[in-house]
């Protein structure tokens, strides 16, 4: 049997100590009366995007969704599998959330594996190159709206499309357009870069993303 990494064990007990301990009425709110989110998030496995962080959030506040390249799938009941889809329909119809928020994020590994077409050898497997063809056709747009462009400007115009698309699929799902149209929830796509730390907001008027 493997040991459990010391760097992870060392980590929990500062956590312990430091965070729990502080918190410990808070924690025993959320597990006596169940968590409350109002805003869910659906963002990049990418370790340099931690949600909790970017938005200083305390445990109970944020509901989370992780995956590469911070994408939803479109609405579909074949197949058999679909964690995205069960967090939103969970998050939606469950927790009432009131907001939720698709953050891409400047590097995605994600993204330029997509852009570069090379999401097969990597993964040395079907799941990355199928899971990012759900950017086949962002990718063609942004191919054909900047042909010049080399390979970082692609990736990352091909960033503020994935959020792009990820919204538009969003809205396939039906709890969501049925919410959305009662006015009782709020899609919102945002980019956060990490170099300098600026967290950017679509405007979905204007299709212009703005700096907050
Ligand atoms: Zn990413």
């Amino acid at each position: 049997m493997s040991l459990f990494p010391a760097h992870l064990t060392d980590r929990y007990q500062r956590f312990k100590f430091r965070h729990f301990g502080p918190n410990i009425e808070r924690y025993s709110e959320l597990a006596a009366y169940g968590q409350q989110p109002e805003t869910m998030i659906i963002s990049c496995c990418d370790s340099r995007v931690d949600p909790e962080t970017i938005f200083s959030a305390m445990p109970g506040e944020l509901f989370v969704v992780r995956n590469v390249a911070n994408l939803v799938p479109p609405f579909e009941t074949t197949g058999t599998y679909h964690g995205v889809s069960a967090a939103l329909e969970f998050a939606a119809l469950n927790l009432r959330v009131k907001d939720i928020v698709v953050m891409g994020h400047s590097s995605c590994g994600g993204i330029r594996a997509c852009v570069e077409k090379t999401a097969a050898r990597q993964s040395e497997a079907q799941f990355i190159s199928n899971w990012m063809s759900l950017l086949d056709d962002s990718r063609a747009r942004v191919e054909q709206r900047l042909p010049e462009a080399n390979i970082n400007e692609t990736c990352s115009a091909m960033e503020w499309e994935a959020i792009r698309t990820s919204l538009k699929n969003l809205r396939t799902f039906p709890c969501i357009q049925i919410l959305e149209g009662k006015g009782r929830l709020s899609l919102h796509g945002t980019h956060f870069d990490i170099a300098s730390g600026t967290l950017t907001v679509l405007n979905q008027a204007t299709d212009a993303f703005v700096t907050i």
